[in-house]
């Protein structure tokens, strides 16, 4: 059985919730303050984690007391936080105001954007592992790593978002590329939408497809997944559920694929898990404590 190894972010999710939003300048009484574990490295990491996978996730702590609230969170999940090294700086935070049903979002990636190459140079990775990242932490720590994974004979697997635009050589590194349609539409250049047909978002997959052997996994929210596998067409309908956090679901799908992966699942079972996992997560609140159990994801597949 691989490992799981998880490059990127890592942050505290600060919520305040008011009745109004402050307008510039100005100060108002908020009602509560809530703190998450969050950042797409770590909820990926806890993903796999939680289903069960060997996981160790490489990233960057503050030298401050969400560093240290952070990494109690995470090791409890079972994440192997043993190349998590400090910085010196403040953690990952995102100072999120949540009010009349809308939110504003400032992130400050701290101690994510000095994650580098030096940091996964002496990681363990191994033929069968699976190497996950996302576009939270440098770009060039992300091509090192994937390219000391693929030297190992593991599967590299990258969730570019929040969308920006890579390098033919980043793409050219990566195994199996996971992301949504708006994500693939901004990385191919093109229009797309939640309303576009199949055999549409599998052409514009095909178009970004950097090497013949590459996967290229779109996930459609409540519609499931579609994946481009080299020539083969995989579709997994989504599971009729009722939603009420979409936050970390495609982290979930993430993190359930490459613990899949690793356990040496083929692609369109490990698709099928992932979807399950994820669609479970979207019924319950918040990221990171939203992430299913295997025996939870066995429970719906039966
Ligand atoms: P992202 O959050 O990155 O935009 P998606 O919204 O595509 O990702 O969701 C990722 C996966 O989560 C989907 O492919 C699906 O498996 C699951 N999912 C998301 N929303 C729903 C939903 N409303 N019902 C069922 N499954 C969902």
């Amino acid at each position: 059985m691989g490992r799981v190894f998880v490059a990127g972010s890592i942050n505290m999710d600060v919520v305040a919730t008011a009745d109004r939003h402050p307008r510039v300048g100005e100060t108002v009484a908020g009602k509560e303050v809530l703190y998450f574990p969050g950042g797409k490295g770590a909820n990926q990491a806890v993903a796999a984690s939680r289903l069960g996978a060997r996981t160790t996730l490489i990233g960057r702590l503050g030298k401050d007391a969400f560093g240290a609230e952070l990494r109690a969170f995470l090791g409890a999940q079972g994440v192997d936080l043993g190349s998590v090294r400090e910085a010196d700086t403040h953690s990952g935070t995102a100072i999120i105001t949540v009010a009349e049903s809308d939110n504003t979002i400032v992130v400050i990636p701290g101690s994510n954007a000095l994650v580098g190459a030096e940091d996964v140079s002496a990681v363990p990775l191994a033929k069968g592992d699976v190497a996950v990242s996302q576009f939270e932490i440098p770009l060039p720590t992300i091509a090192a790593f994937f390219a000391r994974a693929r030297e190992a004979g593991a599967t590299t697997v990258l969730n570019p978002a929040p969308a920006q635009k890579m390098s033919s050589e980043l793409l050219a590194l990566v195994d199996i590329l996971v992301l949504n349609e708006t994500e693939l539409g901004f990385l191919a250049g093109v229009e797309l939408s939640d309303s576009d047909e199949a055999a549409r978002i599998i052409d514009v997959a095909r178009r970004l497809q950097a090497r013949a052997d590459q996967t290229i996994c779109v996930t459609l929210g409540r519609r499931g997944v579609l994946a481009l596998a080299g020539h083969e067409e995989i579709s997994v309908a989504g599971r009729a559920v009722k939603a009420v956090d979409t936050t970390g679901a495609g982290d979930c799908f993430v993190g359930a694929l490459a613990a899949q992966l690793a356990d040496g699942t083929p692609l369109r079972a490990a698709l099928t898990f992932a979807n399950a996992a994820a669609s479970i997560s979207v019924q319950r609140m918040g990221a990171g404590p939203s992430m299913p159990t295997a025996a939870e994801v066995a429970a719906v597949l039966q």
